[in-house]
């Protein structure tokens, strides 16, 4: 797994960020502070100034699936190699698995395969003998969510044991790799009865700890992974989201390619007046960038959606409750919200003058 580097610069100059977006090293500013709050829960906020244009944080998935029609002819489909996750064209000369289990799986070389092989020995066979009937019997999204699980368990399966001499001093305050996914928000009581049994159906019968898939959890376990997963997953896009107010002409952020579960990004909350943009490099890595100087207290909000869609308040709130499972409150949507009407007169009892 990555490493994750707290730089305590005052403020990195931008040779710096090339450095650390060139480097396999995660970053998170040092001005961000996890913090939790009554009504939203976990936050995160700036202890301090954090000046507009500032990359804010670098945050590597612990597992990303590709999500894209047609993988064996499309150019977006990304290399399987978690420290790679580089997007190969297709006449690149792309590397797939040699058991052949699905044209979703494929390197951008054959460094990157060989580097790979214990991590997706783990997932190939429940691949070659899932993926097909999933498909066809559940389609595109629940197997896309199945196979993020499994890639989760199959980092967790991977990630070396934390040396003692290793071990991140509690000034360190985000917790990463699979101990940021055991703290992600999200349970059987985030999601509707029915949605939780269906899942449930979906886990009984194709993620129970098996020879095809030993991962050794029980299936609460893994109920609540999923709930996480979906509390907590990002879609990644070629361009930024949450640009506000939005460039005219509208350009929108362009075709999901592929689907992530990032320990420390997943921590920002949404806003519909955000005060970070998003958007992942061409590793697959994170990217928040403060849009707006971000005073010292505020939260670091990024935004759930892509903000030339869903553009009134309504909508916006109708889109974020449907995906989403909350009512926005944040100050774009309370200034928006239609003022009441006072209606005291109406109501005072008719007096006889
Ligand atoms: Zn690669
Ligand atoms: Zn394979
Ligand atoms: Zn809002």
């Amino acid at each position: 797994m990555s490493q994750v580097v707290y730089i305590t610069l005052e403020q990195p100059t931008p040779n710096h960020i090339e450095y650390i977006l060139k480097s396999q090293t995660d970053w998170i500013h040092p001005h961000l502070i996890e913090s939790v709050d009554p009504v939203k829960g976990r936050q995160i906020r700036a202890s301090e100034h954090i000046p507009k244009g500032t990359c804010v944080l670098i945050d590597h998935p612990y597992a990303i699936i590709p999500v894209v029609d047609d993988p064996a002819t499309n150019d977006d489909l990304i290399c399987s190699n978690p420290a790679c996750n580089r997007r190969s064209p297709r006449h690149s000369g792309r590397f797939s698995c040699s058991n052949s289990c699905i044209a979703d799986v494929a390197w951008c070389s054959s460094a990157c395969r060989d580097a790979d092989k214990a991590r997706h020995d783990f997932e190939c066979t429940w691949l070659k003998r899932y993926a097909d009937p999933i498909r066809k019997k559940w389609g595109e999204y629940d197997f896309g969510m199945l196979w993020v699980i499994v890639r989760l368990l199959a980092s967790r399966h991977t990630e070396p044991e934390p040396q003692k001499d290793n071990v991140v001093p509690t000034s360190q305050r985000l917790k990463r790799g699979w101990a940021g996914i055991e703290s992600l928000c999200g349970s059987v009581d985030t999601w509707p009865h029915e949605q939780v049994r269906s899942w449930t159906t979906l886990l009984k019968k194709y993620l129970q700890n098996s020879p095809v898939l030993p991962h050794g959890f029980s299936s609460d376990q893994v109920l609540h992974l999923v709930c996480q997963e979906e509390a907590n997953s990002f879609g990644l896009y070629p361009r930024e989201t949450g640009i506000f107010p939005p460039p005219q002409p509208a350009v929108d952020r362009g075709e999901q390619f592929a689907a992530a579960v990032y320990p420390t990004a997943a921590m920002a909350n949404h806003s519909c007046v955000p005060n970070m943009t998003h958007k992942p490099d061409e590793d697959g890595r994170m990217i928040f960038t403060a849009s707006r100087d971000i005073l010292p207290g505020q939260e670091c909000c990024i935004s759930y959606f892509d903000l030339t869609k869903y553009t009134d308040l309504a909508s916006r709130r109708e889109h974020l409750r449907k995906s989403f499972k909350f009512t926005c409150q944040c100050d774009r949507c309370t200034s928006e919200e239609p003022v009441e009407e006072n209606d005291d007169w109406t109501s005072m009892p008719m007096m006889d003058l």
